[in-house]
């Protein structure tokens, strides 16, 4: 157990997001210039025991990010695989579903960027999006987004029972932290291209969102695929807190590199 632990979401838990502080580090005693040292520690141990997870090729993990608009998740990529070997790690960014995809049942376009043997991937949105956005504006009927709970528990379980190792993230940013980070958005022109229009009409479902989100990390952390409620922001502990989590996890996973051949011992190359 380590104290990142306290921000996992116990299966069968209530959850209240209002009682998670998105300001707080208490899992971590040091400041920030201290966090951001611990973080250098761990990104090393990252890419380590990636390296070691491609090399041995019988073990997958899939990462989940999810957040609010300005919620951290592009942030997060870039701090917590800073230097990670590209080669194994695979992002995939979930959009605005396309008409083939919107064709088809709504896990359809997420399975295919699942991580094979040796993979790690890393999905910014998910087929969560398909219990969020799509509630809080009826994209589909209500009796058919409810029935979704299940079927991603399902689906997240098919993937676990066949040795995928699942670890999913809300970036948990207060109101008050979006609007100033939307507002850097219009007024810094280097960060303008991050704008949408759109961003504005989904701050003001602000409480929809956050009870969707509530619902549906209650109904799918599970013991194979936990939700962790990560405070989102203080960026280094947002990192601190992710990293750890992923360091501890592929720790876990007690990745053994290929013996090789006993034989070679002693050739020398000439
Ligand atoms: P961004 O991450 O800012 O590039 O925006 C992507 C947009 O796509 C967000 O507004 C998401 O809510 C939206 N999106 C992602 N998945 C879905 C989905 N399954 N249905 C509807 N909208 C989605
Ligand atoms: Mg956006």
């Amino acid at each position: 157990m380590s104290r990142f632990d306290q921000h996992r979401i116990v299966p069968g838990a209530k959850l209240r997001l209002a009682d998670h502080d998105p300001h707080g580090t208490p899992a971590f005693d040091g400041d920030k210039q201290e966090g951001k040292q611990r973080l250098a520690a761990l990104n090393e141990r990252l890419e380590e025991l990636q390296e070691a997870l491609y090399a041995e090729g019988k073990q997958r993990l899939l990462v989940v990010l999810q957040a609010l608009d300005a919620g951290g998740k592009d942030g997060t990529i870039r701090a917590v695989f800073d230097g990670v070997n590209p080669q194994g790690v695979k992002v995939k960014c979930f959009k605005r579903p396309t008409e083939l995809e919107l064709a088809h049942d709504f896990l359809w376009r997420v399975h295919p960027h699942v991580p094979g043997n040796g993979e790690i991937a890393i999905w910014n949105r998910s087929h969560y999006e398909d219990v969020l956005v799509v509630r809080v504006h009826d994209l589909v009927p209500k009796a058919q987004w409810r029935r979704r709970y299940e079927h991603i528990a399902a689906f997240e379980r098919l993937l676990a029972d066949e040795g995928t190792v699942i670890r999913k993230f809300f970036l948990h940013i207060s109101k008050d932290e979006q609007r100033e980070r939307l507002q850097e958005r219009i007024d810094n022109p280097k960060k303008r291209w991050k704008w949408n229009d759109g961003d504005l009409q989904e701050r003001a479902r602000w409480n929809d969102y956050q009870e969707a989100y509530e619902e549906a990390i209650v109904a799918t952390s599970t013991e194979a695929a936990p939700w962790y409620v990560v405070p989102a922001d203080r960026n280094w502990y947002r990192d601190l807190v992710i990293s750890e989590v992923l360091v501890h996890t592929l720790e876990g996973m007690h990745i053994r590199l290929p013996e090789g051949d006993p034989d070679i011992a002693g050739t020398v190359v000439k």
